[in-house]
């Protein structure tokens, strides 16, 4: 493809976007009007007037779409020089810090802690001060921590004014210095210390000024605070900035997005180009109707009119089913149906629900019926104790200070260093000025230690140290077989076996200890410049965004209304359209969160190219009881010439399933005729 031929497949209102390349351009419009498309095209397009490839920025959502978005900017740009940086914010921001941090009084080998590593910390951080109130979660407090955070609101502005939000100001600065002092940062110092620097050197920033030339922003509508501020000093003066986005979809409110951002752009940026784009080529009439009834609700909107080319399609179908395992069954039973009777892929199958606890019944009816799956998000792979421990290892190889790592290795496997032990060692080093590891190698010295755990302690040392320098001498090469080699020398395999009770968990452990030793072999196969630390930076931002890998065969994809955003299926589920889940209950009391989750089920619409169906129950078990639900209010705002209600429960009578089957064996053999 190249990029004549993708500019005349534009309309005249996307080709004007991609072709206004200097100055602020918002372009504003609703689902599956080919936004994306149009950076997309515009990256490509600026590249081929003979703009530096490395000079513009595109910034998107998630890690998947910034994949995609380079493998169609690669395709149409062939045979140019370079390549644009296409990244979400945090990897940008990611890449920034690893060569400037040292101005923050940071090292540039920093760990990422997640969500996990972070509650570990504070945990500690809680139990140093002795604080016993256990009404407070680190979960709530962390939380809170980084709202502040990301609503850039100075240290000590407002009031606390709840106990919660107290002890979560108390704890900030602790929180902060702990994460110095281990030299790793978390998710939101990667935009905080950004903006930072940013402000605080401008020389820095009058280089990367330079540097991004033409900056464009996908889903403009989900930034917050601290990414405005960042792109609007990135912009500088030179104010080539195309960001697109849709009000109606803005969905991260909760984690501090703030809608004015896009509402207010023109404002912010005088002389604004500002586009707007009305024909959706993603989905049928009847849905397009659905989305739009919906949406039309709310009050704090612009207001758009979409329309299709398409033809009405199907009519979205609304089925309630007794509860939620019967529901999932439904779905997997449908799924099967319009696979067998018009030969529909897997993978175009999406069933979307609430939040990523409600993938279990789903999941467990595509196995019973065989229906291959893949979940988005959900219990993460990163979570599974095996490889956060060899995560942990690759850490603190990676990073010396990185001392909630090394506590993590010292016991797992087992070693002889006990938690006393531990503590002796962690008293040694601070009495000593000394890092963690650091004490390990001087174990010896301690004389509070028995000799074994001296020992021990001394040989981890020694084997981190002799790792780290095999991973520096291979230079990004033979990574995997390295990680091989130390999870046989320290018999981790044994030791995961043997924690497991049943053969079938344990291999399951062991199977995932060697994905990620293959995942380590293939990051290096597929990466430019392959290092430790990037492999790590993988691992932290695909867990961030709760992506899924996909490696090999690909079927039914079981997602959240959240991850699925910027996304399209050709047949799409929504599952538990109910009160309580949709609208959720918390959010039922306030305008503004009825809003939000509005155009919650507004995404989920919009993600469906040819069919639609809603789901509820009668019934759904809540904390363990029964309870029964009622329809979603957002229900009766579905236009009514646009939805069909499925009374009963059509499952496939044996008959039926006959002709289906026979109906499919007939097209497999017509397949390999051809
Ligand atoms: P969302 O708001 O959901 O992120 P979007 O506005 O970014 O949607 P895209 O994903 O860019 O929309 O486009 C939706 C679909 O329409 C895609 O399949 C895209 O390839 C297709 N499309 C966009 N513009 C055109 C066009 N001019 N001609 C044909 N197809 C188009
Ligand atoms: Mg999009």
């Amino acid at each position: 493809m190249d990029i004549r031929k993708e500019l005349v497949c534009l309309n005249p209102r996307q080709k004007e976007a991609v072709l206004h390349t200097e100055g602020p351009l918002l372009i504003l419009a609703g689902a599956g009007s080919g936004k994306t498309r149009v950076i997309t095209v515009r990256t490509a397009y600026l590249i081929h007037t003979g703009v530096k490839a490395g000079s513009v920025l595109a910034v998107t959502f998630t890690n998947k779409a910034a994949k995609e978005m380079k493998e169609r900017v690669k395709a149409m740009i062939k045979g140019e020089n370079g390549s644009p940086v296409i990244s979400t914010f945090h990897s940008l921001c990611l890449k920034i810090l690893r060569r400037e941090i040292e101005c923050l009084g940071f090292r540039k080998d920093f760990t990422i802690y997640d969500t996990s590593e972070q509650v570990s910390l504070l945990r500690n951080i809680l139990s140093d001060i002795r604080f016993s109130d256990k009404s407070f979660k680190a979960e709530s407090i962390l939380e809170r921590i980084s709202r502040t955070k990301n609503d850039l609101v100075p240290s000590g502005a407002a009031p606390p004014d709840k106990p919660i939000e107290e002890i979560s100001a108390m704890l900030y600065p602790r929180y902060r210095e702990a994460l110095q002092s281990l030299n790793a940062v978390d998710f939101d110092d990667l935009l905080l210390f950004t903006l930072k620097l940013f402000r605080e050197y401008p020389v820095v920033c009058e280089k990367y000024r330079e540097r991004f030339r033409h900056i464009m922003v996908d889903e403009y509508q989900d930034t917050n605070r601290v990414q405005y501020e960042l792109i609007k000093l990135l912009a500088g003066e030179r104010r080539n900035l195309c960001v697109v986005g849709d009000d109606d979809q803005s969905i991260y409110g909760w984690r501090g997005a703030d809608l004015g951002n896009i509402l207010d752009f023109e404002k912010d940026f005088p002389g604004t180009l500002t586009v707007r784009l009305e024909q959706n080529y993603r989905s049928f009439g009847h849905i397009l109707c659905a989305a739009n009834g919906v949406i039309r609700n709310n009050t704090r909107r612009m207001e758009k009119s979409l329309w299709t080319e398409r033809g009405t399609g199907p009519k979205v179908n609304i089925f309630k089913a007794a509860d939620a395992e019967s529901e999932a069954e439904w779905v997997a039973d449908r799924i099967s149906m319009i696979r067998f009777e018009r030969n529909v892929p897997y993978e175009d199958f999406a069933v979307l629900y609430r939040a990523n606890i409600f993938s279990r019944p789903f999941e467990a009816a595509m196995r019973s019926k065989r229906i291959p799956y893949l979940v988005v998000g959900g219990t993460s792979y990163f979570e599974h104790k095996e490889i956060k421990d060899l995560a942990a290892y690759l850490k603190i190889i990676a990073n010396p200070s990185d001392d909630l790592s090394l506590l993590r290795v010292a016991s797992a496997p087992k070693r002889g260093i006990g938690t006393s032990a531990l503590a002796v060692l962690s008293d040694f080093a601070q009495s000593n000025s000394l890092g963690l590891l650091d004490a390990f190698g001087k174990a010896r010295e301690v004389s509070a230690l028995s000799q074994k755990a001296a020992a021990s302690a001394e040989a981890l040392f020694g084997l981190i140290a002799r790792y780290r320098d095999l991973f520096n001498k291979g230079r990004g090469t033979g990574m995997g077989k390295l990680l091989k080699a130390l999870t046989g020398e320290i018999g981790y395999r044994d030791y995961i076996v043997g924690l497991y009770k049943t053969p079938e968990a344990a291999f399951k452990r062991v199977e995932n200890m060697d994905g990620l030793i293959d995942s380590l072999s293939y990051y290096e196969s597929a990466e430019e410049s392959p290092s430790l630390h990037g492999f790590l930076e993988t691992m932290a931002l695909t867990e961030l965004m709760k992506e899924k890998e996909e490696k090999g065969g690909r079927g039914v994809t079981l997602i959240s209304f959240h991850s699925a955003k910027g996304l399209e299926f050709p047949v799409v589920f929504i599952a538990g359209v109910e009160e309580e889940m949709l609208p959720h209950r918390k959010s039922a009391d306030r305008d503004e969160d009825i809003e939000e989750e509005r155009r919650l089920f507004y995404v989920g619409i919009t993600r469906a190219m040819n069919e639609l169906y809603l789901t509820r129950t009668e019934h759904r078990s809540r904390y363990g009881k029964e309870k029964s639900s009622l329809p979603s209010r957002f229900l009766q705002e579905l236009p009514d010439e646009a939805v069909k209600k499925i009374e009963r429960f059509e499952n496939l009578d044996p008959e039926q399933e006959k002709v289906y089957a026979k109906k499919f064996f007939a097209n497999i053999k017509a397949m390999f005729e051809n």
